[in-house]
């Protein structure tokens, strides 16, 4: 570990360890941001999933951490909280963005064992079908976990798209190899989404679908501990899109939840947590009261409702919750 990580490890520790540290806190909400929950830690911690994926050993050492610090609280509580009311520790709710199966399969074990609620945001397209999500399907089948076969196929396909795969992805340093393809994958945003689609039909379907279905919607929801909300239907950056497409993502992601689910929340997830003017607009318009984005900052009852702060979770900081003691500090002196 660096100097400068045990810098901001001690910062965080001290920012929630003293009374002095704690005080800007007072009266504030933090909303967490995670996607995946892996079976593995040591495959969360490759730089190219790191961002996107926590192992089960992070994950349950973070909701420990959290249940330490913070009163623990669905994101309705959250948001709803009457602000006069300030709890002796700040309130912080986890977010889980696209409906991965593995939120089911591996998170939901350790958030009812540690008894800590969360909300899931569903790219409602995904839910119950075979459709991949594009950066998991592409990295993963480039990364080698699909064989050397659909490796080299793929790679066709994309210099074919004219994305030729930078000469670093064949380094033997398995770390620079990872973050070379995480650089590598971010270069594909720019792509069509029609394109990117062709991609990951090019790619192996894989063995188990990505997403979850709705009876795990259900069963998840019945637990009385999760809730969920929309995050795109197609999961298309919803700033890119006209005002017909944009009605159609907002609308067919609304009534898939209405049908799927018994309590939909009234808060709308941006896929990439892209939104301008007119996206918090529709948002709004569509019965949206809330609309989580990406930046990061506190919650604290001002600001705009739809473009709501965020911090992300990464394997790093899930492992050294001290880091994101850090980056919520600094969240409070923008
Ligand atoms: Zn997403």
């Amino acid at each position: 570990m660096s100097i400068k990580q045990v810098f901001k490890r001690t910062g965080g520790w001290l920012y929630l360890n003293t009374s002095l540290g704690r005080g800007p806190l007072r009266g504030a909400g933090v909303i967490l941001m995670l996607h995946r929950v892996l079976t593995n830690d040591r495959a969360a911690e490759l730089p190219h999933r790191n961002e996107l994926c926590v192992g089960p050993e992070a994950f349950e050492h973070l909701l420990i951490w959290l249940q330490r610090y913070f009163e623990c609280v669905p994101l309705m509580s959250l948001l709803l909280a009457d602000p006069e009311s300030v709890p002796n520790r700040p309130r912080v709710a986890l977010t889980f963005d696209d409906g991965w199966r593995d939120n089911a399969v591996n998170a939901f074990p350790l958030l009812r064992q540690y008894q800590v609620p969360a909300s899931i945001f569903l790219s409602t397209d995904f839910i119950g079908s075979r459709q991949h999500f594009w950066w998991e399907s592409i990295g993963e089948t480039l990364w080698g976990s699909h064989g050397q076969v659909a490796r080299h196929s793929l790679i066709e396909h994309l210099q074919h798209a004219g994305k030729p795969l930078p000469v670093m992805l064949d380094d033997l340093d398995v770390e620079r190899r990872s973050l070379s393809l995480l650089h590598y994958l971010q270069s594909l945003k720019t792509l069509e989404p029609q394109v990117l689609s062709d991609l990951t039909q090019a790619c192996p379907p894989g063995s188990q679908p990505q997403a979850l279905n709705w009876s795990q919607v259900r069963m998840l929801e019945d637990s009385g501990l999760i809730r969920f909300g929309p995050h795109g239907a197609s999961h298309a950056i919803l700033t890119g899109l006209d005002d017909q497409r944009l009605h159609e993502e907002l609308t067919r992601s609304r009534t898939a939840l209405e049908n799927g689910c018994a309590q939909p929340l009234p808060v709308y997830c941006y896929p990439n947590g892209d939104n301008d003017e007119r996206v918090r607009q529709f948002v709004a318009a569509h019965g949206y009261a809330f609309g989580l984005g990406t930046e990061t900052g506190l919650y604290r009852h001002d600001g705009d409702p739809l473009n709501l702060p965020r911090f992300g979770v990464s394997q790093r900081n899930a492992q050294h919750p001290e880091l994101l003691a850090w980056r919520i500090r600094r969240g409070t002196h923008p």
